[in-house]
């Protein structure tokens, strides 16, 4: 969900009161270390989630194509959410606010934990930016498909990001 469909790294960044656009440099998963963050991982916490956290996280904007990635994966099967909260209880909630915002379709879709490979099967396809989870989704037994970002192996095809999921997809089940 994160970095697929809901925007934690800008909504991050507003919340620590840094300009989104001095962030050029975000090639590592971590945001406590891109350039102009640099910050410890607890600071980092303690500044998105030290004051009304149920507000951060059911606040995260969508990404413009995140109504359009829905719509498209819809047409290849049975779609549900996977999502990692925090370890802070209002993530868990304000997750759930923010679906039942944006989709509420996935209201009783959706999956929420880190283990995202508990889900793995050959049937199965992991779309989601973190390369660490979509690895050990394949290793037990599931298809991935890394998410276009600047943080991630698939970054280089971000200019047409829903595109690229389709044609992955394509690729995939054989339709191509
Ligand atoms: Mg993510």
């Amino acid at each position: 969900m994160d970095g697929v469909i809901a925007d934690f790294a800008n909504r991050s960044l507003e919340r620590m009161g840094i300009d989104p656009d001095i962030c050029t440099d975000r090639s590592s998963h971590s945001i406590e270390t891109w350039p102009g963050v640099e910050c410890s991982k607890g600071a980092f916490w303690k500044a998105i989630e030290g004051w009304d956290a149920l507000g951060f996280w059911s606040n995260l904007p969508k990404f413009e194509w995140s109504d359009a990635l829905v719509r498209m994966c819809n047409r290849y099967g049975d779609v549900s959410l996977a999502t990692s909260p925090s370890t802070h209880p209002d993530s868990w909630s304000g997750k759930m606010h923010w679906i039942g915002k944006h989709y509420p379709q996935f209201i009783r879709k959706t999956m929420m934990g880190p283990q995202k490979y508990l889900m793995a099967n050959e049937n199965t396809i992991l779309i989601d930016d973190n390369d660490d989870n979509i690895a050990e989704f394949r290793k037990h037994g599931g298809i991935g498909i890394t998410f276009p970002q600047p943080w991630n192996t698939s970054s280089v095809h971000r200019s047409g990001h829903v595109q690229y999921v389709e044609e992955r997809l394509d690729v995939l089940l054989k339709i191509r």
